[in-house]
């Protein structure tokens, strides 16, 4: 296992569309640790294999009882309902976006092994597949909303008690 540096936006390998992975072999097990370690460090809810600049359809995602859940070429098969909440990214740091998703997600995907499984997570394990499977496809947060804000700025509008 290695901590692995996360690459920020700007990065050519974040605007990009990443491979299945077909083998499931050593080398994607090593990968699976390394940004279960790397977002684990980082104090983040989810991570890419892109991130960390390796172009395979890999993510990690912490559920709701805080275990990373692997995600091997995860697709989306259903989602309801819809939620606003901030939104950020380790790949945009210290950056925060109101974002609507939906609230109820469905990820087929596959295990370390190969083996087919499905998962579904509601509030922010939802968002998290949302945003975590878009950076298979070389997409960030920042396309879904039309303003960023520090953490500064949120800290004052919640002191004002405003809603942006
Ligand atoms: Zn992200």
């Amino acid at each position: 296992m290695a901590l692995r540096e996360i690459l920020t936006q700007g990065d050519p390998a974040l605007a990009k569309t990443c491979r299945p992975v077909e083998k499931f072999d050593r080398k994607l097990h090593d990968l699976l640790d390394d940004l279960k370690e790397t977002l684990a460090e980082s104090g983040g809810v989810g991570l890419a294999a892109p991130q960390i600049g390796i172009l395979r359809r890999v993510v990690v995602v912490e559920d709701a009882d805080d275990h990373m859940l692997e995600l091997v070429n995860p697709v989306i098969v259903s989602q309801e309902g819809e939620q606003n909440g901030w939104e950020g990214c380790l790949s945009v740091p210290g950056k925060y976006g109101m974002v609507q998703r939906p609230n109820l997600v469905t990820v087929r995907a596959q295990d370390r092994d190969g083996n087919f499984f499905e998962a579904s997570g509601e509030g922010l394990v939802a968002r998290c597949f949302c945003h975590e499977t878009e950076h298979l496809d070389g997409h960030l947060f920042v396309e879904h909303t039309d303003r960023l804000y520090t953490v500064e700025e949120l800290d004052a509008m919640e002191q004002a008690g405003d809603e942006p």
